[in-house]
């Protein structure tokens, strides 16, 4: 069968190779198979007549059964028309063609009845349907009766050529006579049997004819299960696999530099969940399996300290910790809040970057080499293949999205014997579908809670008239102690343009406040520049910090407690909320003023209503990914995984997304390899799949 399926489009009766060649360049339809899986984006519902007499204008579509008992040509020129009068036993409704109309006039039959069918609109108080679909009832040839129609995307091109979404119903139609009894199962028996699935060929056929909602109710979810499932199954038995080939330390002990720390360092309590994220991961560590796990929590939820806390039970077990991160400021940060929370412990810090002088660097990678000291923070110089350790147990990987795959890849590789355990901190939270998906091969943990006494940001949407004000409460704000953040976009397209706005912001500023002093950063200023902008701001020797999305990662100055973004209907929703998240992080109340220009768009209006209404993250990420989509969400390019999801939506199939996820599981946990007879089938199905990148013939 799968031979069959295979074969060229063009082989399909009434497609040939100049429709193939069309369809191949616009929908990159190229086999049978192909086109069968080309699923319609709606239905509409050709099991229902109505009566003239019930139709409105509000209605989507209509579909009636009438005569034409009038037919006239009115208006000349671009307004000519052909109108006809349709009647049925409760009235009549007027049908328009501007287009055809010779061609209508010659080929319409009065007095013989026909099943109308085309979206009523409402003109001076008389409902018409304008270019209606017309099929005379003894024909009926065209839609099989009774039927729910599947309505296809297609292209402009495509329309030119007369393919549009009727004419991909039709070859479909065709098809699936064709295919009829030669379309196998993919997935096993014991499976489609147990969960009640609809058997692959019914639920194709079903998925573009449906007899009725219900059938199409269960086709849809047997092919969105079989969609998800078989993505889960290949990132679990990553998973799985790579757990069975790489050991991982344990540590098994919780020890004197945890215990001393937890008892008597620890200026606080911990947020409940914080500690049930050490719990999670204090299990990962007591395994003997590489712990891999990712942990997602706002900015300033506290996972720099959970992260701390984990390399204290490395340390307990005798071992050495790395954290990376992304920039050499974020590195000093992490390096100096670790340094100020171990003050009075016997610990062995270091900070290791690029600007790191000759000398330090020797005596640091000393150090790590012999054990003597334990736990090192640092940007990419920590992969360097001069850096050895004597005993690396753990590393702490800051902002995922930054590293790509191989970098951490690389760091695995600094213990050779068995690889480091990994933790990787993420604020940019991701949705849970998402996230079992893009991440699906690591464990994932969740601090939602901010620690206690945080005052949440207001944030304010003004338009341009309020400029003066929002100047005036800058003013105020300065006044008071407090520093400033002016954020301009910049987006690649425009860099230029954008860069020209945010020195222009820069001049305008420093006229309105010339009793202050404004720094500015952006992406096209060398590290040293930027860093040194940085620092002055950090320092408080300027007031006002102006910006392009460069501050978005992790920059922390307490002492700011504004933020103002310009053009903020240009950024996309999560940016925005990492860009709020510099905000917030000293004692006083913060705020972040959404200056956007009137014209918005429905979606931009979205976000900026969005991030009125809430601080929360995972909430801000699920709106984010149902506006845009998941393909689009950041991190998601890279990771390789199957984003060009055919049928499931992982902003609306979370349970569905859950099921498979839990079926992947429980069949990998009986047969690991998949090696029982039963699940063949599942195995043929893995290592025939290239397009996520990964080898699986390596699996088994
Ligand atoms: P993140 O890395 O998640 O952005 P941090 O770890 O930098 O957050 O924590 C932000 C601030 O909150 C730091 O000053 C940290 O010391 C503090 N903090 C962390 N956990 C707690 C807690 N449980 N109670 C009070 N303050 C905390
Ligand atoms: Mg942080």
């Amino acid at each position: 069968m799968s031979v069959f399926l295979d074969q060229e489009i063009k082989f399909l009766p009434g497609v040939g190779p100049k429709r193939a060649e069309t369809l191949n360049k616009e929908l990159k339809l190229f086999t049978f198979r192909d086109l069968l899986y080309y699923y319609p984006y709606k239905y509409i519902d050709r099991t229902r007549f109505y009566k003239i007499a019930e139709i409105h204008a509000q209605m989507p579509y209509i579909q009636v059964r009438g005569i034409i008992r009038g037919l006239e040509t009115v208006g000349s020129g671009p307004k000519e028309r052909l109108s006809a009068r349709l009647y049925d036993n409760s009235g009549s409704l007027e049908l328009i063609w501007f287009r055809g109309i010779k061609w209508q006039k010659e080929n319409l039959k009065l007095d013989t009845e026909y099943i109308v069918f085309g979206k009523p609109v409402e003109f001076g108080g008389k409902i018409s349907v304008v270019h209606p679909e017309m099929e005379i009832e003894q024909e009926k040839t065209l839609l099989p009766s009774g039927l729910f129609q599947g309505y296809y995307n297609t292209t402009e091109n495509m329309k030119k050529k007369f393919l549009n979404s009727k004419a991909i119903n039709k070859l479909l139609l065709t098809l699936l006579d064709l295919v009829r009894g030669k379309i196998n199962e993919t997935l096993p028996a014991y499976l489609v049997e147990k969960m009640k699935l609809m058997p692959l060929e019914e639920a194709l056929t079903n998925i573009h004819k449906p007899e009725n909602t219900l059938e199409l109710r269960k086709a849809t979810f047997r092919l969105k299960f079989e969609e998800l499932f078989f993505i889960q199954l290949k990132i679990l038995a990553l998973k799985h696999n790579r757990e069975q080939k790489f050991k991982g330390f344990r540590f098994e002990k919780v020890g004197y530099n945890f215990n001393t720390f937890f008892s008597d360092f620890l200026p606080f309590e911990l947020t409940g969940a914080q500690k049930k994220v050490i719990k999670e991961i204090r299990r990962d560590l007591n395994r003997n399996i590489q712990m891999n796990r990712l942990l997602q929590g706002d900015v300033g939820s506290g996972k720099t300290l959970v992260a701390l806390m984990t390399m204290l039970i490395a340390m307990d077990n005798g071992f050495q910790s790395c954290l990376m991160a992304p920039t050499e400021i974020l590195a000093q940060q992490h390096y100096q809040s670790i340094s100020r929370f171990l003050n009075g412990m016997n610990i062995n810090v270091g900070l290791l970057t690029g600007s790191t002088k000759v000398s330090d660097r020797k005596e640091i990678h000393e150090a790590l080499q012999n054990g003597g000291m334990q736990i090192i923070v640092g940007t990419h110089a920590l992969i360097e293949d001069t850096v050895t350790f004597d005993k690396l147990g753990l590393v702490v990987i800051d902002e995922q999205h930054r590293f790509g795959v191989a970098q951490r890849a690389k760091l695995w590789q600094k213990n050779d014997l068995i690889p480091p355990h990994i933790l990787v901190m993420t604020a940019t939270p991701i949705p849970r579908t998402l996230a079992m998906t893009v991440y699906g091969d690591l464990d994932v943990s969740v601090i939602d809670e901010l620690p206690p006494g945080r005052k949440p940001i207001h944030t304010l949407h003004f338009y341009e008239n309020r400029r003066k004000q929002v100047y005036n409460f800058m003013h105020q704000q300065i006044e008071k102690g407090t520093q400033v953040y002016v954020v301009y976009p910049l987006i690649s397209e425009s860099e230029k343009m954008d860069l020209k706005d945010l020195e222009k912001g820069f001049r305008h500023l420093s006229e309105v406040f010339p009793d202050y002093r404004i720094s500015m950063v952006h992406g096209k200023m060398k590290p040293g520049e930027k860093d040194a902008a940085m620092q002055k701001f950090k320092a408080g020797e300027t007031q006002i910090m102006v910006a392009t999305t460069v501050i978005e990662v992790g920059v922390d100055v307490p002492n700011a407690a504004v933020m103002v973004i310009e053009s903020a209907e240009r950024f996309g929703l999560s940016q925005l909320h990492q860009l709020r998240g510099r905000v917030g992080r000293g004692a006083e109340q913060s705020y972040c003023i959404l200056m956007s220009s009137y014209k918005l768009g429905n979606e931009s209006r979205k976000r900026l209503e969005t991030m009125v209404r809430t601080n929360d993250g995972f909430e801000i990420a699920e709106v984010d990914m149902k506006l845009r989509g998941p393909g689009d969400l950041e991190g998601t390019q890279q990771s390789g995984m199957g984003f060009d999801l055919k049928i499931a939506n992982l902003a609306k199939d979370s349970e569905i997304l859950q099921l498979a996820r839990n079926t992947a599981n429980d069949i990998l946990d009986d047969d690991p390899y998949l090696q029982k007879e039963q699940n063949q089938i599942l195995l043929q199905n893995l290592l025939s799949s290239k397009e996520t990148g990964f080898d699986w013939s390596s699996i088994s």
